[in-house]
């Protein structure tokens, strides 16, 4: 799967997908908005707000730990391939890729979409993608996420809408019904049940002293990128 944009929706797709290990690229050209937050003080789970290049870091960290492979690049043509079984892209760095699914997580960027027939490019100023609840466009294997879906405007919608495109993704490529939930040990198996697909069981312990490790260490000082401002502005 290809996932274009690696701003707060792209990487929330991949992190879902890539943990249920269905092969994620993404590819960004490095523009998230999020560069222009101030602070974000909606994100749920920070209390006193986040710095909004920081949470960018952490999510891409999370990615690529998820399994994730991450480009800087631009995505310049999306095409579907002659029998449709999926698609060919190209950027602006010369790789080529082929993909069963592709993921348009690029806010209101739709040039890469020209090529492929039968994608619902909706313009009210800003371009939108015509899509359903879950995503899907017109055209099988592709789907849009976030604003590009007609989702409000916020992190964390963009971020959710996105994870429920990944999760989409991973019923319509036939994977067992899914939960990605990590359980206490026994949770499941003390009931004498079956881990379900996706479920994990771990020791009270074992996750949670390196998750405090890793947050103590990237929130012991300030993050070093400066807001950006909006480009009209730039001189
Ligand atoms: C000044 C400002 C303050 C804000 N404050 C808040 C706030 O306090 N709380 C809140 O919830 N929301 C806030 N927002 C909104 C929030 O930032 C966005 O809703 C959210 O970041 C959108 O996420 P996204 O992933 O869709 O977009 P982005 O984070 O912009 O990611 C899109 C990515 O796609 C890449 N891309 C585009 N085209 C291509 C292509 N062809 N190939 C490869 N990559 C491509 C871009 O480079 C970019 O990295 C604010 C926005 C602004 C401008």
């Amino acid at each position: 799967m290809v996932v274009v944009g690696g701003g707060v929706a792209g990487l929330s797709a991949a992190i879902f997908t890539a943990r249920h290990g269905l092969d994620t690229l993404v590819v960004d050209a490095g523009q998230s908005i999020l560069r222009r937050n101030a602070h974000l003080e909606n994100f749920p789970g920070f209390p006193a707000g986040v710095n909004a290049r920081q949470l960018l870091d952490l999510l891409s960290e999370q990615a690529e730990a998820a399994g994730c492979e991450r480009i800087e690049d631009t995505v310049v043509r999306v095409e579907e391939s002659d029998d449709r079984s999926g698609f060919a892209g190209e950027t602006e760095g010369g790789e080529r890729y082929r993909t069963e699914y592709v993921v348009a997580a690029t806010k209101n960027e739709v040039g890469h979409l020209d090529g492929i027939e039968g994608v619902g490019i909706i313009d009210r100023g800003k371009a939108f993608v015509d899509t359903n609840e879950r995503g899907r466009t017109g055209v099988d294997g592709l789907y849009a996420a976030d604003r590009l879906a007609e989702k409000p405007h916020q992190a964390i919608v963009c971020a959710g809408h996105s994870a429920e495109v990944g999760v989409t993704i991973l019923e319509d490529d036939d994977h067992p019904f899914y939960h990605d939930w990590v359980a206490h040990k026994d949770y499941f198996t003390d009931r004498e049940r079956d881990l379900p697909p996706g479920c994990e069981e771990i020791d009270e312990d074992e996750r949670e002293s390196n998750a405090l490790a890793v947050m103590q260490d990237r929130f012991v000082d300030r993050h070093p990128d400066d807001q950006e401002t909006h480009p009209s502005l730039e001189q």
